[in-house]
């Protein structure tokens, strides 16, 4: 008998939180495969990317948000915030993501926008708890901010140590609700390769690159092409505002761009499972952050 599918659950489910707490790398270790960016710095993630995973309990729908970005001034910091505001309001779920033993203002103002939507159910996961040598210290500050906040659970986790995702997994599902699933099982995401390619080649950058830069930064795909020979073909172009920065970009005798190159490509072709020929190109247009339709064109929702 296949009562099985009676109680399958599907839902959206935002993962909320001022940036470097680790929601990308959360998103990844659940659903299992490195979509979304990640890297020491804060405000990698420009983009709203959903990772789908599914088990036979449900599909769980996970929506990867920039995060509230302080100074709405550049055209791009707006663009990231009313992405992480419409995140909120349309998904069934909202996890808000902190590290352990930390409360900042920022985490403040995160939850104050979570809570202009009351009717959505929030989770609390607690993510870094790898870096806490006294676990049991932390309880008091846990007791202190579900009693002062409208949280439906509190999740202790480790997203960069896999620990304790099955109970956060487990608490998402049965607060979904019950209907079928929007997305075919083997399906990861609703980005197209050409839009992971950009991100695999700004993944690099904001690790390679120092300070500023990589802020400055953006990347084009020009072409995406899957050749007869079985090799995908991509042509990537990063943007930069002054000559000065695309100096740096290439590095010295192309050092920099090779190797910026040599890792986006095997991050694809893992992704992608083929051989992937990267072309990279540096080129300089003053301003691109701050004219919107540019960043239209650069994929800026
Ligand atoms: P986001 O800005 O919230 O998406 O954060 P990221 O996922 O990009 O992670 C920011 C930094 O925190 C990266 O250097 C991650 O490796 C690190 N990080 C994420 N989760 C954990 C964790 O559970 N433990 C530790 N020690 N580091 C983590
Ligand atoms: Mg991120």
């Amino acid at each position: 008998d296949t009562l099985v599918d009676d109680d399958f659950r599907c839902g959206y489910v935002a993962l909320l939180g001022r940036p470097n707490v680790g929601k990308s790398t959360l998103l990844n270790a659940m659903i299992g495969v490195r979509l979304s960016i990640v890297s020491h710095r804060p405000q990698t993630t420009r983009h709203r990317i959903l990772g789908i995973s599914t088990k036979p309990e449900g599909q769980i729908l996970y929506v990867d948000t920039p995060g509230l970005h302080r100074g709405g001034k550049r055209a791009m910091n707006r663009s990231l915030n009313r992405a992480a505001r419409a995140a909120i309001s349309e998904v069934n779920l909202a996890v808000q993501v902190i590290e352990a033993g930390r409360w900042t203002d920022e985490d403040a103002a995160m939850y104050a926008a979570l809570a202009e939507q009351p009717d959505v159910p929030k989770l609390l996961a607690i993510n870094k708890v790898d870096l806490q040598k006294d676990k049991t210290a932390m309880l008091p500050f846990v007791a202190d901010l579900m009693q002062k906040h409208q949280f439906d659970d509190v999740y202790y986790v480790s997203a960069l140590k896999s620990k304790g995702l099955e109970g956060l997994e487990k608490g998402i599902l049965k607060r979904l609700p019950e209907q079928p699933a929007v997305y075919a099982e083997d399906e990861i995401t609703d980005r197209s390769e050409r839009f992971l390619a950009s991100e695999m080649v700004r993944e690099q950058l904001m690790l390679r690159l120092n300070q500023e830069l990589p802020y400055a930064t953006t990347v084009e795909i020009e072409a995406f092409q899957d050749r007869p020979d079985g090799i995908a073909e991509v042509h990537a172009v990063i943007w930069v505002e002054r000559d000065g920065q695309k100096a740096i970009v290439i590095g010295e005798g192309g050092a920099q761009l090779k190797a910026i190159g040599t890792s986006a490509r095997k991050a694809m072709e893992t992704m992608f499972e083929r051989k992937v020929f990267l072309k990279l190109w540096v080129k300089v247009r003053e301003g691109w952050a701050d004219d919107e339709n540019l960043l239209k064109r650069f994929g800026y929702e």
